[in-house]
C-alpha cells in the first residue's frame, strides 16, 4: 500500500518510514510531482492539517496524512497557534517570532504554553486526525542552539531544559510532534 506523507522534508519522512509497517510505502511531494505550495488558510491547526492531506487526495488521487503544529499560549488566548510560522511577519524567521514572543509575554504572569500537532489521515475514504501535545513553559530568554523554531524559549514540564537544549532524541519523545507520530503509527499498524 502506498500513502503520501505531505511533506518535502527527507529527514521525516525516512524516520516515519522506519516505523510503519513493512507493506507500508510512504511516498514524499516530491514522488508525487507536488511542487506547488498546498493551501494552509484554515482557522485552526486541525483544520489545516486536513486542509493539506484533502488537497493531496483530491488532485493526485493517493491517500495521504498531513502535519500541522502550533505554539499556543495561555496568557494570549492561545496565540501565535495556527499562525506561529509567520507570527512577526510573512518573512517566517525564527528569531523575529522568539523576539515578539518574548516581549508580548514581558508583562505578563502566566508563562504557561503547549505544543500541539495534528496529522490528519485521509485512508481508504476515511479521514481521521491524531493529536500530540507537549505542555511547558515560555522562558525569559533563549537558551540552547539544538532544534528549530521556538525550541529556544520552551521549556517542556519536568525538565530543567529548553528543547534547543536538549538531545533530539529526547525532545522526540517527550514532544508533540512524536506523540502525534506514535498515535497515526499504532493507528496504520491496526489496519
Ligand atoms: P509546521 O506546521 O511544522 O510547519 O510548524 C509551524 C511553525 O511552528 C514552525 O514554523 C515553527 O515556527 C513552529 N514549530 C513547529 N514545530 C516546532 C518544534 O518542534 N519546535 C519549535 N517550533 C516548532
Amino acid at each position: 500500500m502506498k500513502i503520501v506523507f505531505a511533506t518535502n522534508n527527507k529527514n521525516k519522512l525516512k524516520e516515519v518510514q522506519s516505523l510503519v509497517p513493512l507493506n507500508i510505502k510512504l511516498l514524499s511531494l516530491e514522488d508525487i510531482n507536488c511542487t506547488v505550495d498546498i493551501p494552509e488558510t484554515q482557522a485552526t491547526i486541525e483544520g489545516n492539517a486536513i486542509q493539506k492531506a484533502e488537497y493531496v487526495k483530491n488532485n493526485y488521487g493517493f491517500d495521504c496524512f498531513a502535519d500541522d503544529t502550533g505554539l499556543e499560549v495561555n496568557a494570549l488566548n492561545g496565540e501565535p497557534g495556527v499562525f506561529s510560522a509567520r507570527y512577526a511577519g510573512p518573512q517566517r524567521n525564527a528569531q523575529d517570532n522568539m523576539n515578539k514572543l518574548l516581549r508580548e509575554l514581558a508583562d505578563k504572569n502566566s508563562r504557561k504554553a503547549q505544543f500541539k500537532t495534528v496529522i490528519a489521515l485521509h485512508l481508504n475514504g476515511k479521514l481521521e486526525t491524531f493529536t500530540g501535545i507537549c505542555k511547558g513553559e515560555i522562558t525569559l530568554e533563549k537558551y540552547g542552539d539544538k532544534g528549530f523554531g521556538y525550541d529556544p524559549i520552551f521549556k517542556p514540564d519536568g525538565y530543567n531544559e529548553t528543547f534547543a537544549e536538549m538531545d533530539l532524541d529526547l525532545k522526540n519523545k517527550i514532544g508533540h510532534r512524536g506523540k502525534a507520530v506514535l498515535e497515526l503509527i499504532n493507528r496504520l499498524n491496526n489496519l
